[in-house]
């Protein structure tokens, strides 16, 4: 099988590279279910195409070599989850998982670790999930009260419960926020875990959404032991953890997004009615998706070269979230039959997705705390004392 190109040393070359051998490798990479599938195909078929992606040396880039990358800029992957999108080849939000938790473990697990799983979750070998909300803790997710507590000196054992967390009962690991501080310690008593999900003691109920499928679950603790060398960071200082993931899930992800939610305008554009208010409703959800995309992109450019992002990002999440839910309203607008009483593929899938897409203004902290965030830390229009 054909490799990329090394050096990658422009993001032109890279882009007019990778689409070449997409073109080239398009049937091992198309679709092995009928849209729109069900979630078990959506991770079948993400699984299966970073197993090939990876085979010819695409997932490796943009990771470091220490943890068997290729090297590169961290735009490079998130331009490969894009294109992926764009071509209708893996579902982005869940392909943009690895964006999320790859990085985690390679900033705070012992290297050696990190070395040892990265690859897998790259390979489509593994999946993992992201333990963070509880029934009480979702916002507030300083307020999370599931437990670890040191069983001598080599061992952790860890009580409670964890909810919404996505694609559990499919996963191999979880990065898991746990309260090892006493419970008024807030986010200076946390500590992150990752955790085996196939230790006695954890037991996953999934919870079927609006739109039919079973996404996200509960995820019972009871007694789970866990080896200290399992912690990630240091002992109470996994909020450093959490706020870690804060800039991949609001950059890297939404750019992948953001090519599937054109490529969905552009399917909208194909299937709507000539004249009425079709211009004038697919117009608004183009602009935007056009603003949404400039602001995402120079937020990209931002992470690549400084390494960081801030409480900017949360203007990020507004617009992702409202461009999604847009779009969605402008397909039910459109194609009324389509979501309401059609009972085709193609409406089936247009219905699933226009469910789901209530769910941007929640997922990834919700549009009421974001703009708190945006009032009051980039506008400095008061505070929560
Ligand atoms: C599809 C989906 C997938 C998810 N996947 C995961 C996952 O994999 N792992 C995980 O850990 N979590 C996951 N979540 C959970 C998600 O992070 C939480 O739902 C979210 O943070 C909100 O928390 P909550 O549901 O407890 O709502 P709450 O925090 O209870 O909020 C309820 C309402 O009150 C509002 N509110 C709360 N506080 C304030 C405030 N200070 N000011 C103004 N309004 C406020 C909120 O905006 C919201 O409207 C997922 C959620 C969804 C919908």
């Amino acid at each position: 099988m054909s490799s990329p190109p090394e050096p990658v040393t422009d993001l032109a070359h890279y882009r007019a590279a990778l689409h070449a051998w997409l073109d080239a490798h398009h049937e091992e990479l198309a679709l092995r279910s009928e849209p729109p599938g069900t979630l078990d195909d959506r991770i079948a078929q993400m699984q299966h195409a970073k197993r090939v992606l990876f085979e010819a040396g695409w997932m490796q880039l943009g990771w470091p070599e220490r943890v068997g990358g290729r090297g590169g800029s961290p735009m490079l992957r998130t331009e490969l989850g894009a294109a992926l999108a764009a071509r209708d080849l893996a579902d982005p939000g869940l392909f943009s998982l690895v964006e999320v938790l790859a990085p985690t473990l390679i900033d705070f697990a012992p290297p050696a670790l990190a070395a040892e799983v990265v690859p897998r979750l790259l390979s489509g070998a593994e999946l993992w999930c992201q333990g963070f909300s509880e029934p009480d803790a979702g916002s507030d997710l300083a307020s999370l009260r599931c437990r670890a507590a040191p069983r001598g000196a080599s061992t952790w054992v860890i009580n409670g419960q964890k909810v919404w967390t996505s694609l559990a009962q499919y996963s191999d690991r979880c990065v898991l926020l746990t309260r090892t501080g006493p419970p008024e310690s807030r986010h200076r008593g946390i500590t992150a875990f990752f955790v085996d999900m196939d230790t006695p003691g954890i037991s996953v109920r999934p919870i079927e959404m609006i739109n039919g499928e079973q996404e996200f679950c509960e995820v019972f603790f009871d007694d789970v032991v866990v080896p200290a060398d399992r912690i990630l960071g240091e002992v109470d200082r996994g909020w450093a953890v959490a706020m870690s993931i804060l800039p991949y899930e609001r950059s890297s992800c939404f750019w992948q997004r953001v090519a599937y939610l054109y490529r969905r305008l552009q399917r909208l554009v194909d299937a709507a009615p000539d004249g009425g208010r079709t211009a004038e409703v697919v117009g608004e959800a183009y602009v935007q998706l056009f603003a949404l995309r400039a602001r995402s992109r120079a937020t990209q450019h931002r992470l690549a070269d400084t390494g960081t992002l801030g409480a900017e990002t949360s203007i990020d999440k507004v617009l992702v979230a409202t461009a999604d839910q847009t779009l969605y309203d402008a397909v039910r607008r459109v194609l009324p039959e389509g979501i309401a009483l059609d009972d085709g593929a193609a409406a089936e899938a247009w219905r699933r997705e226009y469910l789901y897409s209530r769910a941007a203004t929640i997922y990834g902290g919700t549009l009421e705390v974001q703009r708190n965030i945006i009032a009051r830390r980039l506008l400095e229009l008061g505070s929560d004392e």
